[in-house]
């Protein structure tokens, strides 16, 4: 592992530091544990922790003995210094005398030692670094370390290759007890190098910032030697004849077959995340998958995201007795017994006390394809496949030098269903859409975009369709992590294709604002009939092109969805000199209720808007000009001509698209949002 320090940077660091009135500790606490945080074969999403023992001055003038700690929901690749709180070092070491305080007592007693009130919560580990007498301390994950001590002889592998250099800690999940033994340990070993907490993790320390992370690096470089000193580990891999299933098309299985229908009728979707490459492919058609795929993770912080356990989803093979999507909800039903069981059985050791959490998988492995990682969001599920993907390189070294041993269940329940855990679940809410898709077209549209945005702060991701691309990227980059795809609506290859990178994206697709749609004026006597038959590609075979589009993978979800259409009002109370967009308009609003009808069965909701005078890319100035005249009124009482006497805005309709994805119980429906208008209300 290459060894990043720079003397100029960690220069540059205590002097931008030293500007905003922060010392050299501080400094060079930031600058290295960056460098850790960096290297994701040390730590990765926020594993992994630092801290340093220094001095500093409170309010009153007065200067204490510190120690600052990384806080709780700190990434050590951009931490800043007040990331890392600083707690009155003296009563934390006092604590040492205790035999046992439970963990809540624990993050109250370190919250009451913090100097400033407003801090994050101080690391779990805060006490293990209090209690060791170093200046600096590093603690990471690194994959190397977990492959050695992951054994069920690690700790000889790591007393031969390491020798006096580091000392071992026997597993203790962290908290208080693993704070006292850390340090009972390096009292018996007090000129290690390091310490080995056996398959958790490293610690390495020193009396400056230098001096503990080139400990950290030489003692993984160690370790990664041995890995690469010993004859390298492939798999016996799986004999597939037939061809396999495209990733965009296994995808939408692997998410209905993930969903949890909820008690209260809820539906509890994931997000995917796909990753592929040349190692994962080794590891994932492996004729012994089942073994060494399954052992759990490789060290606990993991359980939270991932789950112990990893799903092998059987081969997608296109001939196949049992049709993939059959034989996938097999295995993951399968899946959510054993955790279930597994939850009972652990469970009962804990008084019966623990509030359980979902049984679906965080990580699916694809034989032939590659894994997926699945998530609440985008964001968690792409932590998941980040942590596999880690974990396949630390699993594939371990079996180069031994065999694999991961914790036991009970040792990975307690840490999955720890007290403060469990803690943050009661305080989470999740937002309306999580877990969701939903594709918008005209997307870079007055409305498209409206509604884009306020679907995607309820928390759906967001996939935004539109033939300009540079409006598209304009959209785009007010929604965070959304997908701009250019596509051309009136052609079916370019649909397709782009249903195909939604699916390759998020993995499916839950929600769909079919809403592009062109606006062209004439009188139908006077009318070129091709000027119809344009309108009616845009205006309504566009339409029937995404729907059936997500109706097909909606189905393979089987998770429900909603189609919902931007109808005009011209469906419903056609306007003089508007026929060419009336019309397809009106055989949209059929298509709607076709929809609702065929889509009953499986949950398939399919609802419409019909808004009316919105100034948008559509209604301009001009059209606002002629629509006035052909109503008969000025142009200025045009927007406002509506029983409520005001304007309706993209906003207002954004809000009804809204409604109908929350509406799980309507289908078939019509919401109007037009002020108010007699000859267009449905009756
Ligand atoms: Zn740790």
């Amino acid at each position: 592992m290459k060894n990043m320090w720079i003397e100029s940077e960690a220069k540059k660091f205590i002097l931008d530091h030293k500007k905003i009135g922060l010392n050299q500790d501080i400094a060079l606490r930031v600058y290295t544990s960056r460098l850790i945080g960096k290297e994701t074969h040390l730590v990765i999403h926020g594993g992994g922790n630092t801290s340093v023992k220094t001095k500093v001055t409170d309010f009153l003038g007065h200067q204490h003995d510190v120690l600052c700690v990384k806080g709780s929901g700190w990434d050590l690749s951009t931490i800043e210094a007040k990331g890392l709180p600083a707690l009155k070092l003296a009563p934390l070491k006092e604590a040492r005398g205790f035999n046992e305080i439970s963990d809540e007592d624990m993050v109250k007693f370190l919250r009451s030692n913090l100097l400033d009130p407003a801090s994050p919560n101080p690391s779990v580990e805060t006490l293990l670094h209090a209690f060791l007498p170093h200046k600096f301390i590093d603690h990471s994950h690194a994959a190397a370390i977990l492959s050695l001590t992951d054994q069920s002889d690690g700790n000889n592998m790591c007393r031969d290759i390491f020798g006096k250099k580091i000392a071992i800690v026997p597993y203790i999940m962290p908290g208080f007890l693993l704070a006292k033994r850390t340090a009972d340990v390096l009292e018996k070993n007090p000129d290690v190098e390091g310490l080995i907490l056996q398959k958790h993790g490293l610690f390495t320390f020193g009396d400056t910032a230098k001096i503990s992370y080139d400990r950290m690096i030489d003692l993984v470089t160690l370790a990664e030697e041995k890995i690469k000193n010993t004859s390298k580990w492939t798999p016996a891999k799986i004999n597939i004849q037939s061809e396999t299933l495209p990733v965009s098309s296994i995808a939408p299985f692997i998410r209905g077959a993930c969903t949890n229908i909820l008690s209260n009728g809820e539906t509890d979707r994931f997000i995917l995340d796909f990753r592929t490459s040349k190692k994962i492919q080794s590891f994932v058609n492996g004729r012994d998958l089942k073994n060494y795929g399954v052992r759990g993770v490789i060290t606990p912080d993991h359980v939270i995201r991932t789950k112990n356990k990893y799903l092998i989803a059987p081969i997608p093979t296109i001939e196949t007795i049992k049709p993939f999507e059959e034989a996938l909800r097999e295995q993951v039903e399968i899946f959510r017994e054993n955790y279930d069981e597994y939850f009972e059985l652990n469970n009962l050791r804990h008084g019966s006390v623990k509030k359980k959490l979902d049984s679906a998988p965080r990580v699916i492995l694809v034989p032939t394809v590659g894994l997926f990682g699945a998530g609440r969001n985008a964001k968690e599920a792409k932590v998941a496949a980040d942590l596999a993907e880690i974990t396949i390189d630390t699993i594939i070294n371990a079996e180069r030098i031994g065999t694999y041993e991961a914790l036991n269940e009970a040792e990975i329940f307690d840490m999955e269903y720890w007290s403060l855990e469990q803690a943050k679940l009661n305080k989470r809410k999740p937002l309306s859409l999580a877990g969701q898709v939903a594709v918008i077209t005209g997307a870079a549209g007055t409305i498209g975009s409206k509604t884009a945005q306020l679907l995607a702060s309820h928390g759906a991701e967001i996939c935004l369709i539109d033939i300009n691309e540079t409006a598209l990227s304009i959209v785009s980059n007010t929604i965070n992590g959304s997908l701009p795809i250019k596509c051309d609506l009136t052609n079916d290859h370019s649909v397709s294709e782009a249903f195909r990178l939604v699916c390759l994206e998020f993995g499916g697709v839950d929600i769909v604002i079919s809403n592009a749609g062109v606006a062209w004026e004439s009188s139908m006597v006077d009318m070129d009939e091709s000027l119809l038959r344009k309108s009616f590609e845009i205006n309504f075979f566009a339409h029937q092109r995404i729907a059936k589009e997500a109706f097909h993978i909606m189905r393979k979800q089987g998770s429900g969805g909603a189609i919902l259409f931007n109808a005009s009002k011209q469906a419903v109370n056609p306007g003089l000199n508007f026929g060419a967009y009336g019309l397809p308009k009106a055989t949209t609003l059929s298509l709607m209720r076709q929809y609702a009808i065929e889509g009953g069965r499986y949950g398939i909701r399919s609802n419409a808007v019909n808004a009316d005078r919105i100034k948008s890319g559509l209604l301009t100035e001009e059209m606002i000009k002629m629509r006035a005249t052909s109503r008969g009124v000025k142009k200025e009482e045009y927007l406002t001509s509506n029983l409520l006497g005001c304007e309706v805005t993209a906003k207002d309709v954004a809000q009804a698209f809204l409604h109908h994805a929350l509406a799980t119980k309507t289908t078939g429906d019509i919401t109007t949002v037009d002020g108010g208008n007699v000859a267009a209300m449905l009756r």
